[in-house]
């Protein structure tokens, strides 16, 4: 393979066995509060550890080995996240076990310092989706390669992140990312519009690029910044947005004509036809994001007897199997593994972060008490927050509920006008006044 525009030669990653290269030891990598494959992290319930997906895909065994690792090594409880990676939670003093597992079954980086910077998010349906305008895989192949083999983007934040949205019908277009790519077509050719600190769906592009430019400007734009910033700004919101684009050494277009338009359906459950004829994508939600090593087992079973032995992790903390000709008995099956499969199911649009059921942090029982807001008033679109770190949120929820106390929120609703969690409608609301306080509120003025 040649080297890419960086002089970087890419190393695809093996899809199963061991590690293109051996893992130095977990206390060399830089210290980060984030979890990562070879950090982990503590937390009340335990360690966690941050499995990052290329492009959120994993094989049925690697899917296999995950299960496992948390059933021996852990609580037996895995997450899906909203960055559509994975988590372990619950791991006790056998993590370097926990970690040899991973990396045996190739879910780990190409080099130990490159385990961080492997942000980049994909839409679920990448390839498959009927609308796409390309199919996104080989140049986020490249992208990956380059962010793990190139020293100095080692520097990046573990939280920088970079969103390459091919146009797909499936599409998180609200989460922000460091840097936005995404496809569009002028004149027969094929463009890539991008913006730094934000996203597709919510703002305008700085300027674009032919769709051959997609890695060089990846690249530089990360060279930019890491000219740019101070080692405090370690986020793109933190340099402005003109000194970044005035450092780009390629040539750059106008994005005239550039719209991102959403689909209004949620395609991320339920089952739809891709782009390859008699072929469908079935994808399910895991409630509230949390899945057992049973339930990752069954998908991967689902997806070897069904597909193409692959299943892809969503921003909307499920799980998606492509290429799948009998959609009705993989939807089944999901469903009695303990996945959401119905958008009508009182939990598919709530989320909560781990709360103080886990976190120390936590001010509150977030999931337990998501549950119990769902059951008062099902199908309302929430997230409920142990505290103002918003884990569970990359986006703002219509509604919000930021915990206070043990069983009490403040309550929030979506509103351009108000950043961050968005307008404050009710403070310390018990779970049973929050749930009458939304039933009798207009869904109009809840869900803008
Ligand atoms: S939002 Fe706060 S309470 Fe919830 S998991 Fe994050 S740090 Fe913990």
């Amino acid at each position: 393979m040649p080297p890419d525009k960086a002089g970087i030669i890419p190393r695809l990653y093996p899809s199963t066995g061991s590690p293109v290269n051996p893992m130095p030891a977990v206390n060399t990598l830089r210290p980060s509060a984030c979890p990562g494959l070879l950090r982990i992290v503590q937390a009340l319930d335990g360690g966690i550890c941050r499995i990052k997906l290329a492009g959120g895909s994993i094989t049925a065994d690697q899917a296999n080995a995950v299960a496992d690792a948390a059933r021996m090594y852990a609580g037996g409880v895995i997450e899906a996240t909203n960055r559509a990676n994975l988590q372990i939670r619950g791991i006790g003093a056998e993590q370097d076990a926990l970690i040899a597992r991973l990396l045996a079954a190739g879910l780990g980086p190409n080099n130990a310092a490159g385990d961080d910077v492997r942000n980049l998010m994909l839409s679920p349906s990448a390839g498959i989706d009927p609308q796409m305008w390309f199919d996104t895989r080989p140049l986020a192949t490249q992208v990956l390669a380059t962010l793990q083999n190139h020293a100095r983007f080692h520097q990046l934040s573990a939280k920088f992140a970079i969103q390459l949205d091919g146009g797909e019908a499936l599409a998180m277009l609200e989460h922000h990312h460091d840097l936005w790519l995404s496809a569009f077509v002028r004149e027969g050719q094929t463009l890539l519009a991008f913006g730094l600190a934000g996203c597709p769906g919510l703002d305008a592009p700085v300027a674009a690029v032919p769709l051959d430019h997609g890695h060089a400007l990846v690249v530089a734009v990360l060279e930019a910044f890491l000219d740019l910033a101070t080692p405090e700004q370690t986020r793109m919101r933190h340099l402005p947005v003109d000194n970044v684009v005035s450092r780009l050494s390629l040539p750059l277009l106008s994005a005239q004509g550039f719209k991102r338009p959403a689909s209004d359906a949620l395609l991320h459950i339920g089952s739809y036809p891709q782009t390859q004829k008699n072929q469908f994508y079935v994808a399910a939600i895991a409630p509230l994001g949390r899945l057992d090593s049973l339930m990752l087992q069954g998908a991967a079973q689902l997806a070897s007897e069904y597909g193409d032995g692959t299943l892809r992790f969503t921003p909307w903390q499920g799980v998606l199997l492509p290429n799948i000709e009998r959609p009705g008995a993989v939807t089944e099956g999901l469903a009695q593994l303990g996945f959401l499969c119905s958008t009508d199911h009182p939990l598919a649009r709530m989320i909560a972060c781990t709360g103080s059921s886990g976190c120390g942090k936590g001010l509150a029982d977030t999931k337990a008490d998501a549950v119990q807001l769902a059951a008062l008033q099902p199908g309302v679109e929430a997230h409920l927050s142990g505290c103002s770190r918003s884990c569970a949120a990359a986006h703002t929820a219509p509604v919000t509920l930021l915990a206070v106390s043990p069983g009490h929120y403040d309550l929030y609703f979506r509103d351009a006008a108000h950043p961050g969690f968005g307008r404050l409608h009710a403070r310390t609301l018990s779970i049973e006044a929050a749930g009458a306080l939304l039933r009798a509120r207009p869904r109009s003025n809840t869900d803008d």
